[in-house]
């Protein structure tokens, strides 16, 4: 029997174990560095755990070659990796977008069926094990950890990204691909907070608001989206923000986000319905012109940016201060100062250099019977069950492929 190795026990090498040990013709041990598997998967999703997009296109996947993932995304497509789970017992809901969660709403589910799958006498678990180092002994691989060490006829690098450092992401996997020869691109935190000079943000902490959001560098635009964002104390994070922030971190200083509150109507039109709320309440105070239309803090926060005194009536807001708190509420400027770091990061942007693997079998091109898959590598994908997507095609066809 030829014995596996998976270093990660997180989404992708799970997957990976599983796939690899179905033909009974393998052992296959799964070393994981924290005391238990698949730590991080129970705080995806805010903990219901997004665990794939039914809406999936190769554009929602990022990296140097994003090409590269479209054979184990066709292979393992969301539709068959919702069998594999289903075989393993898992019920799940789509929802908006595509999104499929578990039934259960608890990401637990999505761990416990994995585990349960994991129970087979060809896998044994080696958990609470970091592992230092793998040299590569003639057609072996030697891996050592504190205190241990193993040998092993194929070995799956499956340890994930540096992105959620508090839920175990760490250099290691880079390092130890590193050391066997393969090359990484640049890493940069992806579906992050944005950072941005806080006394706008700060004045509406808390708020949550449907968006249109432009990232531009001087007069260029970046990328814009749309959807959730949501005021924080130094900046602004939600869905939208999340899906921007890879092309922030990667453009540098300079940038500025601008903020669109009324998505679907034109200023002219936004400019008739603070002319009406004029009309119709002169006397009311100016933070209450936007009153029927958005969160009273934005109505503040949009009189204080045009420089006017929130407490001033209606009447006296002149055609030009309403042109601006038209333009104020269709772009309302913030100046980027960074992104959050690696730490509150959900993803790493970059990887091992896809080029150096072959997209077929995830094996390296460089070292035969080394195999990648998951965060690792340079893919990346969009907020919305990609990333976990990505991880479960690649582990599975990794697997698969041992
Ligand atoms: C807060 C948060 C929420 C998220 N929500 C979603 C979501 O809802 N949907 C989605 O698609 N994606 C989500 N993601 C992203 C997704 O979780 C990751 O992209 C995915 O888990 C990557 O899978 P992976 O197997 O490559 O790495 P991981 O799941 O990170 O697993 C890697 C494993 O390797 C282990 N390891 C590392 N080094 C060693 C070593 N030296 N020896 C032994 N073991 C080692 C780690 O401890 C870890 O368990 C979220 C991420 C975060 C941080």
């Amino acid at each position: 029997m030829a014995e596996v190795v998976i270093i990660g026990g997180g989404a992708s090498g799970m997957a990976a174990a599983i796939a690899a040990a179905e033909s009974g013709e393998h052992h296959v041990t799964l070393i994981e560095r924290q005391a238990r598997v698949g730590r991080k998967l129970l705080s995806t999703g805010n903990g219901r755990c997004n665990l794939t997009n039914l809406e999936l296109k190769i554009e929602n996947f990022h990296g140097e070659n994003p090409a590269f993932a479209q054979y184990a995304l066709s292979l393992w497509s969301p539709e068959r990796v919702l069998e594999f789970f289903a075989e393993l017992g898992l019920m799940t809901v789509t929802e908006y977008g595509g999104r499929v969660y578990p039934l259960s709403n608890q990401a637990t589910s999505v761990l416990d069926v994995l585990r349960f799958g994991l129970e087979k006498p060809n896998i044994s678990l080696l958990a609470g094990t970091g592992v230092e180092s793998v040299r590569k002994k003639g057609k072996s691989f030697h891996i050592s950890w504190e205190g241990g060490s193993m040998e092993c006829d194929k070995l799956i690098v499956a340890c994930g990204g540096c992105a959620g450092s508090k839920l175990g992401g760490v250099m290691d996997g880079y390092n130890i691909l590193k050391s066997l020869g393969h090359s990484r691109t640049s890493l940069y935190p992806s579906l992050t907070q944005i950072r941005t000079k806080p006394e706008i943000p700060r004045s509406m902490k808390g708020v949550k608001v449907q968006a249109g959001v432009k990232a531009a560098k001087g007069k260029k635009l970046l990328a814009e989206g749309s959807g959730d964002l949501l005021f924080a104390d130094n900046g602004v994070s939600g869905t939208v923000v999340f899906e921007l922030s890879r092309t922030v971190a990667k453009a540098g200083e300079g940038c500025a986000l601008d903020i669109d509150f009324f998505e679907n109507m034109e200023k002219a039109a936004v400019k008739k319905y603070l002319f009406a709320r004029k009309t119709a309440r002169p006397m009311a105070p100016a933070r209450e012109i936007f009153s029927g239309a958005l969160h009273s803090r934005v109505g503040l926060a949009l009189c204080k940016y045009v420089g006017i005194n929130p407490e001033s009536p209606c009447a006296e807001l002149s055609p030009a201060i309403i042109d601006a708190l038209a333009s104020a509420a269709k772009a309302l400027r913030l100046e980027v100062t960074g992104v959050s770091g690696f730490e509150s990061a959900q993803v790493t942007a970059g990887g091992m250099a896809t080029a150096e693997f072959n997209p077929k079998t995830m094996e390296s091109k460089i070292v035969p019977s080394l195999y990648a898959c998951g965060e690792v590598l340079d893919i990346d994908g969009d907020c919305g069950g990609y990333n976990l997507q990505w991880a479960w095609a690649s582990g599975l066809l990794a697997g698969g492929s041992v």
